[in-house]
């Protein structure tokens, strides 16, 4: 192991995975640091949904669904083990707030921005087919929508895109703690604690992908790189016993109207997520009592099954947003990319975003820090490069 770099990754989640392997295969010298375990962060907390977000059309953020579509129809294309299509559904009852006109229009625009990406093709079941849907609450049911995402196992795609990053030379340092660094004019050193030493790595640009972390690693950094205004989302989700046949249901929860997903996971059914502030630690996120009854009143409320059930298991994750004082669902879950200095950045952070374009995200780094690097030999395509499961 070599204790010079072309970049230094801090984070082993789905983003430092994702640039791991861009910057090996655009052919620069690259070693990532990850405190415990790949995707022990908010890359194994997610909903698993690689998909454009019917959602996001409603807070207008077209662009990012577009750019989802499209990482979509790659990801199927690279990673046809990790990520596959599901019937998704949208019933809607004579009590819910979006009536068949707007999903209709919304799910019209979905394909449309899904155009060249194929499968987003919808349609409305006949209520003859209603009593197959796995037990959905069926009184005063209006329409049933069906269209198709796609789904994954959020922590075996970013070990996937580990394992590809190494097989172009990346190098993994695991566990290994970042604990500060040295920011210079033409690079940095970056000291972390690994094996019980502290060792010292020399990078031409750091990269900060410590997630729900990242503002906790831009204070151990001298001089301290610009740092967003940003707010910590608790998302949290339960498992219930039982799976579900046809597929993932898109609900609207009676409580407070927002978006909440059924989804088969396993031998179970995964049920989420929240949103709620959290100030704490990262690493002390937990589903608190009151999410798990908020989603338990949620799969109740629509599925008949559960109504004696309780939860054999619960997660939950922090997004990463823009800060504000709205309610976190309607803020841009767009990537924040922030660099120290618009020429030849020494150290960059990326925040936020989502698990779907983080090959997209990854392009768009290496091309901001691609001004402070030297000229490599390209070893491969991210767009082509197959990802196997473990
Ligand atoms: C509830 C929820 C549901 C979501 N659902 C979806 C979805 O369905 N689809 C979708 O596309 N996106 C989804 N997202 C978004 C997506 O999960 C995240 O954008 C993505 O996982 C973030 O990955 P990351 O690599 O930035 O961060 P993380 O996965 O959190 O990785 C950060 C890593 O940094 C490491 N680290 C921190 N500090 C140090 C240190 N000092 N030294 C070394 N390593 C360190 C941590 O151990 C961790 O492994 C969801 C997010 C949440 C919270």
């Amino acid at each position: 192991m070599s204790d010079s770099y072309d970049l230094v990754i801090v984070g082993g989640g789905i983003h430092g995975c994702g640039i791991a392997q861009a910057a090996a295969a655009a052919g620069y010298r690259v070693c990532l640091l990850e405190q415990t375990a790949l995707a022990h962060g908010t890359s194994s907390r997610s909903s698993k949904l690689v998909h454009g977000g019917l959602r996001y059309l409603e807070s207008g953020q077209l662009r990012l669904v577009w750019e989802s579509l499209h990482e979509r129809r790659l990801l199927l294309a690279i990673a046809p083990e990790l990520v596959r299509m599901q019937p998704f559904h949208i019933p809607i009852y004579a009590s819910t707030r979006r009536r068949p006109w707007q999903i209709r229009a919304g799910l019209s625009l979905y394909a449309l921005l899904a155009a060249g990406a194929g499968g987003t093709r919808f349609s409305t079941l006949a209520r003859a087919q209603w009593s197959d849907l796995d037990g959905l609450r069926t009184d005063a049911l209006q329409a049933v929508f069906r269209y198709h995402d796609a789904q994954t196992d959020d922590a075996a795609l970013t070990r996937a895109v580990m394992r590809s990053a190494q097989s172009l030379g990346a190098e993994l340092l695991m566990p290994a703690q970042f604990l500060r660094a040295e920011i210079s004019n033409d690079g940095g050193v970056v000291h972390c604690l690994s094996g019980g030493r502290e060792q010292s790595l020399h990078a031409k640009v750091l990269v900060n992908a410590g997630g729900p972390w990242a503002a906790a690693l831009i204070d151990s950094i001298r001089p301290h790189p610009p740092a967003p205004a940003v707010e910590l989302i608790r998302g949290s989700h339960i498992l219930l016993p039982g799976t579900l046949a046809q597929g993932i249901y898109y609900l609207e929860a009676p409580q407070d109207g927002r978006a909440v997903f059924a989804m088969p996971h396993g031998d179970g059914t995964l049920i989420g997520t929240t949103e709620a502030s959290f100030r704490d630690a990262p690493e002390q996120v937990v589903a608190t009592a009151e999410d798990r009854a908020y989603l338990l009143g949620v799969a109740r409320h629509y599925f008949s099954r559960w109504q004696a059930a309780t939860e054999i298991g619960s997660f939950a994750g922090l997004r990463v947003l823009p800060a504000g004082t709205d309610r976190a669902f309607g803020r841009s879950r767009e990537t924040m990319l922030i660099a120290d200095r618009a020429e030849r950045p020494r150290v960059i952070s990326v925040l936020g975003g989502k698990l779907t374009t983080y090959r997209a995200t990854a392009a768009k780094v290496i091309a901001r820090i691609a001004s402070s690097l030297p000229s490599r030999h390209r070893r491969g395509d991210t767009r082509h490069l197959p990802l196997h499961p473990d």
